[in-house]
């Protein structure tokens, strides 16, 4: 080995020790992780059938009605879309609905079906959005053979993360989202403490892998955090189009 290889090789080692950043113990704390529990965990049972409720969730629908949802255009009004056949269908240009009752870091179940008679493309096409805390919107979208900007199709956290791959069932038929959501945290002045993320499984696919929002999903706007409730209430989006759901639930999550 020549001494010029040599010089290198301790040149790179000291440059290492000196820059790679040693996570502390507190930076490598995973949300919800419980370092030494005290206590047994919880007794859940779970839905006896795939996809069904566990003893612990919030139905939030159950294929009767929607009251557990709010209109967002006539601020606290009933929520104005159509429930039939267990099935809630979005009332074009009625505007979004959102729950009354407000979460912060969550399990979410949520089926949902893009209309089977294909009209319109790339974002016109099939498009709804499930708001986490109505700021941070996992995209909804007609993606089967539907191209669209990557981070704006079918389980992209909107306009920061694409999916990893892209899990949609053809239009018309009912699919799947199951969310791990931890909630940013903000201290008393307001500031980012904590930003919020995302998991997300599409028709039992992994999608999001623990992926940082670098904020609110503006579509016009980049990603920014302004402080808000720690608790928020979950919204679906009206953006036209006919969409389907069924069967959404969520599961509270302590941090
Ligand atoms: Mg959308």
């Amino acid at each position: 080995m020549s001494f010029t290889i040599v010089r290198r090789a301790i040149a790179c080692t000291a440059l290492l020790l000196t820059t790679v950043p040693y996570a502390s113990a507190q930076d490598q704390r995973v949300p919800g992780q419980v370092p030494n529990p005290t206590k047994e965990p919880a007794v859940v049972t779970p839905g006896a059938t795939p996809g069904a409720p566990p003893s612990d969730a919030i139905v939030l629908f159950d294929g009767k009605d929607l009251s557990q949802w709010v209109s967002q255009a006539a601020a606290g009004g009933p929520a104005p879309w159509v429930v039939a056949d267990g099935v809630a269908t979005v009332k074009p240009k009625s505007g979004g609905i959102q729950t009354k009752q407000a979460f912060g870091s969550c399990q979410l179940h949520i089926e949902f079906a893009t209309p089977s008679v294909v009209e319109g493309s790339s974002q016109g096409r099939g498009n709804s959005g499930v708001f986490l805390m109505n700021n941070y919107e996992l995209q909804i979208l007609d993606s089967y053979q539907n191209p669209t900007y990557f981070h704006g199709q079918a389980g992209a956290i909107y306009k920061q993360h694409a999916p990893l791959v892209n899990a949609s069932r053809k239009p018309g038929e009912w699919q799947v989202y199951d969310v791990v959501f931890h909630a940013p945290k903000f201290d008393a002045d307001g500031k980012l403490m904590q930003r919020a993320t995302f998991t997300v499984f599409h028709n039992g696919v992994l999608i999001q892998d623990h992926v940082i929002v670098m904020g609110v999903t503006s579509h016009d706007k980049p990603p920014y955090y302004e402080a808000h409730a720690a608790k928020m209430p979950l919204s679906l989006q009206d953006h036209n189009n006919p969409m389907r759901f069924r069967n959404i639930w969520i599961r509270e999550l302590a941090d």
